[in-house]
């Protein structure tokens, strides 16, 4: 059967795919692997939003739900974004609750973008970001950072990049994949630029809460803003719940009442009694989410400081997220070459060519793995090398 056009011009995975199966089947023979290549925390839900959907699948809240989200979801989302953000935000018509931040990333894209539309977007990368853009026929255009100057924005290249067929730039921050966190005085920088050119700002907080250092500022916030950003957050990571398929846009009611026609159609609603446990989730478990970041904060300083100690490795200390993303060239070795060497020690990890088309001779580490894991794998990963360049 011939398959849509676009399905072609889906990118390679990079070698995230190759990793993870290879992963799985060292595994099933009986190897020792540890998994630091899926981004996903490595807790249980909040015990407290389980009972919550017990208790709903209980009392029969199974049916489809309000298309925006229950209104008291959206409510304890406006709470939570006033608390931790310092937004205000109409749980009335300004939220869109989504199966995800995927789908919430889908749907801004289908609803705001023409075919043949660009939109930049600030590379290394979610990767996910490109496909979507391909199903919705839209260009990204990449920016790259770079670790030479700690993956700081550089309002200049982003300004090159603007041309007639511009209409958006995706932010994200913390990001996913090198954990860094943007300024105020970046934000600002994109802000002005997308007032003078009328772009469309996509920002991406699914990582708001995961922060080591410094503070997360939106975007959304700042001035005259709120007229141009879709805000992106996900409960997925917040409290471990990936599975749960939760999250959110939010925006001005006119934006969010065109989104909510595409969301219709995609999924109806999120899935009725998650957004039962998301909504006890947000207003009673904020310990839950910051004791997690306190180890994922012990984690980090783990990882950093074995990897800076591998030759040929070069780290940067990110900031959030649960995400190193070294430069390992220096071993010799590309991105793939890497990621293959220390398989066979034990580790996996992506290429960094998954990330963006300038990110050969990196690699992503997700360290959502015990203490005593990432010791190991450090471990493994110095053998390597060193037997390497015997
Ligand atoms: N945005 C970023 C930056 C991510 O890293 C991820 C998942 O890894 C997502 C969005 C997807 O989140 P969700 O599970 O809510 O679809």
């Amino acid at each position: 059967m011939e398959k849509n056009a676009r399905i072609s011009k889906m990118p390679p995975a990079g070698g995230l795919y190759d990793v993870f199966q290879k992963a799985l089947k060292l595994k099933a023979e009986g190897k020792r692997i540890v998994h630091m290549e899926i981004g996903k925390p490595d807790f249980a839900s909040p015990p407290k939003a389980n009972e919550a959907v017990k208790e709903a699948l209980d009392n029969g809240f199974v049916h489809y739900t309000e298309m925006a989200g229950i209104p008291n979801l959206r409510k304890a989302i406006a709470d939570k974004e006033l608390k931790k953000n310092d937004l205000v935000v109409n749980p009335e018509d300004e939220i869109v609750v989504t199966a995800g931040a995927c789908e919430a990333i889908s749907t801004i894209f289908l609803s705001y973008f023409s075919e043949g539309d660009e939109c930049i977007i600030l590379s290394p990368y979610f990767s996910a970001y490109k496909e979507i853009a391909v199903i919705a026929g839209v260009e990204l255009i990449e920016v790259p950072l770079t670790i030479d100057n700690n993956f700081a924005v550089d309002i200049d290249e982003i300004c090159k990049a603007v041309n007639e067929k511009t209409r958006g730039i995706i932010i994200n921050t913390p990001n996913n994949p090198t954990g860094q966190v943007m300024t105020l005085d970046e934000l600002k920088q994109i802000a002005e630029l997308a007032k003078e050119k009328d772009l469309l700002i996509i920002s991406d907080e699914t990582y708001d809460q995961f922060l080591f250092e410094g503070e997360h500022k939106s975007i959304y916030g700042l001035e005259g803003m709120k007229e141009r950003t879709l805000l992106v957050n996900s409960l997925s990571k917040t409290f471990s719940m990936t599975g749960w398929r939760i999250g959110y846009v939010i925006g001005k009611a006119e934006y969010i009442k065109t989104l909510t026609k595409i969301h219709q159609n995609l999924s109806t609603c999120a899935t009725s009694f998650a957004q039962v446990g998301a909504a006890v989730a947000l207003n009673e478990c904020d310990q839950f989410t910051l004791d997690m970041v306190e180890e994922f904060r012990q984690r980090r300083d783990i990882i950093v400081a074995g990897l800076k100690e591998i030759p040929g490795v070069e780290c940067n200390t990110p900031m959030g997220a649960f995400y190193v993303f070294p430069r390992i060239s220096g071993t010799g070795l590309t991105s793939m070459e890497f990621c293959e060497l220390i398989l066979d020690y034990g580790v996996a990890a992506v290429p960094g060519t998954a990330f963006g088309a300038d990110f050969e001779g990196y690699v992503r580490f997700c360290y959502a793995c015990s203490q005593e894991d990432i010791k190991w794998a450090l471990e493994q990963i110095k053998k390597a090398i060193e037997e390497k360049n015997k």
